[in-house]
């Protein structure tokens, strides 16, 4: 069988085998009847990772953003998120749909909600506007492809935006999906980023490579609630031990080695770059998401995604004028030199 190099997403990776092998170990209980001890014990240490009084484990990155957003909010109410926000552009409306929020957005394409602008967002309390009672921030925020993606947002600015919250008394919520990415890359301890926000989620089958699998931690009385947002979503799973097995073995294993990933990025940004018809700067690579703007007179990121395809090389378009490639677990510098051999074939 001829090898596929996937650049579609760092989601597409396979459980290693000593990945499964840790699945077949677990020991495990029905979670929603008496308890799942390897569910129990990935929360505690999650919520140790993150210093939040608890965690909860849920089946993937949208669930965790929605059983947070309906943990703060109530019906009518409003949240400000960036623009291109997982949670505004790729979630389904779930905010609104689920939840009965509005969600106000704010343009920041490098995910650092201007604090003078968020400031002017906040409603007035009165009875004739919905109430403000949640700030979204993402780390690392992926990006729309209009500028470059996997930006590590600084800490400085989380703060700022968590302080500012707190003055109006509006609860800070980060969409940590790609959180250890940004850890990894800034070499900022996970729980520094996450004391800038009241709950944060956690995405254990992004670069973590499991298979499944989600966190949403937060403070005690955030817990409670959330626990019943859960229930009421369908998150609450039985025998779950043997996806939280893989989250654990993920979080000792497969985080220091997120740099691979990064490095592997940039490598791949430069080969990109030196393509006429791509635009890529390498030293805005900072995770594992490379965005490449396509401005070659006969191709779109479309056809260009088409053409690679043929050559067993996958990519996602982002927009109509940007190529997305996000390196992972599965793929090497093997897989960078069969770009390069497709790439010199369509536009050399
Ligand atoms: C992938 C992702 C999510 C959640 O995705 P699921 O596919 O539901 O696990 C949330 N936020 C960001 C920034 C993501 O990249």
């Amino acid at each position: 069988m001829m090898r596929v190099s996937d650049f579609r997403s760092d989601t597409v990776t396979r459980p290693s085998r000593d990945m499964l092998e840790a699945m077949l170990r677990a020991d495990v209980g029905d979670d929603v009847l008496d308890g799942d001890p390897t569910v129990a014990a990935l929360e505690r240490r999650v919520a140790e990772l993150l210093g939040k009084d608890g965690a909860w484990f849920v089946p993937s990155g949208t669930m965790a953003n929605s059983v947070a957003v309906g943990s703060w909010t109530r019906h009518g109410d409003e949240i400000l998120l960036e623009r291109s926000a997982h949670m505004v552009q790729w979630e389904a409306g779930a905010a609104g749909a689920l939840h009965g929020v509005q969600s106000t957005t704010i343009v920041a394409e490098d995910g650092r909600l201007p604090l003078d602008e968020l400031r002017r967002s906040i409603r007035l309390r009165s009875l004739h506007c919905p109430r403000t009672t949640l700030v979204c921030v993402e780390q690392s925020f992926m990006g729309s492809g209009a500028g470059p993606g996997g930006r590590v947002v600084p800490l400085e600015h989380l703060r700022a935006v968590h302080a500012l919250a707190r003055e109006q008394g509006i609860a800070v919520h980060m969409d940590g999906a790609r959180l250890m990415n940004a850890v990894v890359a800034s070499g900022v301890a996970a729980r520094e980023y996450a004391a800038c926000a009241d709950s944060v989620s956690l995405c254990l089958s992004k670069g973590l490579g499991c298979p499944v699998g989600s966190l949403i931690a937060g403070p005690r009385e955030f817990l409670e609630r959330a626990r019943l947002v859960r229930k009421r979503l369908g998150g609450w799973m039985r025998q779950s031990g043997v996806l939280a097995a893989a989250g654990l073995y993920a979080l000792e294993h497969n985080v220091a080695r997120l740099a691979e990933d990064h490095e592997l990025a940039r490598e791949l940004a430069s080969v990109l770059d030196g393509f006429d018809g791509l635009e890529c700067s390498p030293n805005t690579v900072e995770s594992n998401i490379v965005m490449a703007r396509v401005t070659h007179p006969r191709h779109t990121p479309e056809s260009l995604m088409a053409a690679l395809r043929e050559r067993a090389v996958l990519v996602l378009p982002q927009n109509a004028t940007t190529l997305r490639f996000v390196t992972h677990l599965d793929v090497s510098t093997e897989d960078v030199a069969r770009v390069v051999v497709a790439l010199e074939e369509l536009l050399g």
